[in-house]
């Protein structure tokens, strides 16, 4: 594999050695996908990506998730060329795709009665905690163990090592982590304690959940999970907050808040809400709570700081705005769902027919790929979970290297466990991606 690299990548490798001299690692995004180094692509379109040195690929990255509509959808990019032509990409003032995305978004999703923008999915989720410790009056947030909600450092991947308990990011000052608890999935007692211990302390302001199981449902969650947690949200007085920066749109356009008929309180979108393009990141909620906001007319006294010089700007609100015309127009989540069932039933073949120790499934359009054994699925006990966290490493490193063996057969995931698939995802496309498998 890594010699494929070497004979088809030059141009890759020679881009990938002058960023390492000015860039740290040579690498700015999507942090976990570059082994054995970044590819540099040079075009990319609907369902396939091709790179500076003319490999074409099946694009199952699709940009970590946002690309719903596949890659550069014509749609979207001549709304933002005629909004360039316009008033460029930013004023600082209203402009009408504000208001019109926001309304949009509000009429899909059943929790989103308005909309804040913000420039990135960490920046929603720490604007939405704020609004619930201002809301609440109270301090504590309660997050899932080995869910992923950016890089703040009170939400920071990962959090304490386990024995030691000393933070695993470094960088982050002790305290910062002070209010932030960690409950294992699919553990409603285990959550009903926590909520219990802190209702003598002051209470709990949220707890924030990854709808589809941590980590965009790397650890599944139970159907009826969701529903739990709304309902120990009620009895104790805490704000449940969705972070829907994955499932925005993908798991229908309603959200994951829809599909499993249950509504947080707060929302937090990213990725899908500007079709792809920059500052990806908004609040949305009930009016109630939204009005603790700082800004504009009619906010309450007690109001939560955020901002942006470049949150919601006419370009990114131009594209999102006409890429959720587009994803209305072609049922996107609908297509790309379909692709995912496809693509999952396919690779369940193939691991069967070669007996092979991995296990496939899929929500919707999130397509997983994991090695056999213990799913973390019933994690009830954190001693579990620490046994298996040499495990969990080595497992991630096989699947790293199962990545590289993808890219060299045409195939981008994301770090050879994770298929995004989208609208440009026909079911040719997906039995070309199954046949690379095989071989694979
Ligand atoms: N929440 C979830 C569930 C995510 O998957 C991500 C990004 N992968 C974030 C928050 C952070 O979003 P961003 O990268 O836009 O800051």
């Amino acid at each position: 594999v890594l010699r494929w690299f070497d004979e088809h990548c030059a141009g890759s490798k020679r881009l990938a050695e002058r960023a390492a001299t000015v860039i740290p690692g040579g690498v700015q995004h999507n942090l976990a996908f570059n082994h054995p180094f970044p590819l540099a692509i040079a075009q990319a379109r609907g369902a396939h990506l091709t790179d500076v040195d003319g490999n074409r690929y099946i694009d199952f990255l699709q940009a970590g998730g946002p690309t719903l509509l596949g890659s550069n959808p014509p749609a979207v990019r001549e709304a933002v060329q005629a909004l360039l032509e316009d008033c460029g990409p930013v004023t600082g003032l209203l402009h009408a795709y504000e208001v019109q995305l926001a309304e949009r978004v509000c009429r899909h999703m059943p929790g989103v009665e308005m909309l804040r923008m913000l420039g990135s999915g960490t920046e929603a989720v720490m604007g939405a905690v704020r609004l619930a410790r201002t809301f609440t009056r109270r301090q504590r947030v309660i997050k899932i163990g080995g869910a992923y909600h950016g890089w703040s450092d009170q939400l920071v991947y990962g959090m304490r090592l386990p024995k030691t308990g000393r933070m695993e990011a470094t960088g982050i000052p002790r305290g910062a982590t002070a209010h932030t608890q960690e409950c294992l999935p699919n553990d409603p007692e285990a959550l009903r304690r926590l909520l219990r211990w802190n209702r003598l302390r002051g209470g709990t302001a949220a707890v924030l959940l990854e709808p589809f199981g941590p980590e965009s449902g790397t650890r599944p969650v139970h159907r009826e999970f969701n529903a739990q947690v709304r309902a120990l949200c009620d009895e104790f007085g805490a704000l449940l907050i969705f972070d829907e920066v994955v499932t925005g749109f993908r798991a229908g356009l309603g959200g994951a808040q829809a599909y499993f008929g249950v509504t947080p309180d707060l929302t937090v979108l990213g990725k899908c809400l500007t079709g792809g393009y920059p500052m990806a990141g908004a609040i949305g909620g009930k009016r109630e709570i939204m009005m603790s906001l700082v800004g504009g007319i009619g906010t309450t006294s007690r109001r939560a700081f955020v901002g942006g010089t470049l949150s919601a700007n006419p370009l990114s609100c131009v594209a999102g705005y006409h890429a959720l015309l587009e994803a209305e127009r072609t049922n996107a989540p609908g297509v790309a769902a379909r692709a995912g069932e496809r693509l999952r039933r396919g690779l369940e073949e193939i691991i069967g027919r070669r007996g092979l120790p991995y296990v496939a499934y899929n929500i919707g359009s999130i397509v997983h790929l994991q090695t056999s054994g213990v799913l973390l699925l019933d994690t009830s006990s954190l001693w579990k979970l620490f046994r298996l966290k040499d495990e969990a490493r080595r497992r991630k490193h096989m699947m790293e290297e199962m990545g590289a063996a993808f890219t060299a057969h045409g195939l981008i995931s994301v770090a050879g466990s994770r298929l995004y698939t989208s609208l440009a995802d026909t079911d040719e496309v997906i039995d070309d991606a199954l046949n690379r498998f095989d071989d694979v």
